[in-house]
């Protein structure tokens, strides 16, 4: 389903609600964790007017003016890597306001240093700056874009069961509060996802391995659902978020996961991307 239907479709069944006082504590629980000074933060759009593929990366302004300066990034500072534990980029629902800013979010500064450690340490990105950083941004993209992928999922099972807060339920109850630990599956799967993906991010395997293996408790469990166990993985997530529905059911849902999304590696696309310089004063 185009996810423009999707979005429709969850706006009419929350319209549809009886009860106004569950629909006004709608709040995104992310806000925990990415500090509302990046949440809110002014960013912006990256341009899609070619298609989000490898070969078309190099006319994006940001990939050259990052690739040109390479040498001049500042690096002294480590940042770290780990997606939303660095702040580095972070997914922000379309459950949630403000809804136009929902998509993938890279702090430009995060992209920069990454793009130098890449440069200087991935063996098949040595010295090539323009791959470097192309590398770093699909590094980011993917991880994010499987965060997405869960969203649309749990759409999907909150039409078919008309509850659209499942997805709020699971971010409060599950997601935040084990968020950082070994617990954390959905960051498990969305580096597993990265993982078997390096193709795509151009990233040599056993190189992004020993990264991913060195990230924040939960990440670093990528490597238990690798290869054939990506699915067992899959699994206990949506089962996880469709927690009061019956097995059937979650069958069927998982299913639905199966044939869609994510089998189909070509679905790297359409997702507006928001790229952040500088975090709101906080005073
Ligand atoms: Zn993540």
């Amino acid at each position: 389903m185009p996810i423009k239907d999707l979005i429709n479709k969850l706006d009419e069944l929350l319209q549809q609600q009886q009860d106004k006082s569950r629909f006004n504590k709608y709040k995104n629980p992310l806000l925990s964790l990415i500090t509302p000074g990046w949440y809110f933060a002014d960013s912006f759009k990256l341009n899609h007017s070619v298609p989000l593929k490898w070969e078309n990366y190099e006319k994006n302004d940001y990939v050259s003016k990052l690739a040109n300066n390479i040498n001049e990034i500042d690096t002294s500072i480590p940042e770290g890597s780990t997606f939303e534990v660095n702040f580095c980029s972070w997914y922000q629902p379309y459950h949630f306001a403000p809804r136009d800013k929902w998509g993938v979010h890279i702090r430009y500064r995060c992209w920069g240093t990454l793009s130098v450690e890449l440069y200087r340490e991935c063996p098949n990105l040595i010295n090539n700056c323009i791959d470097s950083v192309k590398a770093a941004f699909f590094y980011l993209y993917i991880h994010e874009f499987f965060h997405h992928l869960i969203e649309n999922v749990t759409s999907i099972i909150e039409i078919e069961c008309k509850d659209p807060f499942l997805y709020v339920n699971y971010l409060s109850n599950i997601y935040t509060k084990i968020f950082n630990t070994s617990e954390c599956l959905e960051e498990s799967l969305a580096n597993s996802y990265l993982f078997e993906r390096n193709d795509l991010c151009h990233i040599e395997k056993e190189y992004l391995e020993r990264k991913l293996l060195n990230q924040n408790p939960g990440y670093n469990s990528f490597i238990n659902y690798s290869g054939a166990n990506f699915k067992d993985g899959l699994n206990q997530l949506i089962s996880q978020i469709a927690t009061n529905f019956e097995y059937s059911s979650t069958a069927k849902i998982i299913n639905i996961a199966e044939k869609t999304e994510f089998t189909n590696i070509q679905y790297l696309e359409n997702i507006p991307i928001w790229i952040h310089q500088t975090p709101l004063p906080l005073y």
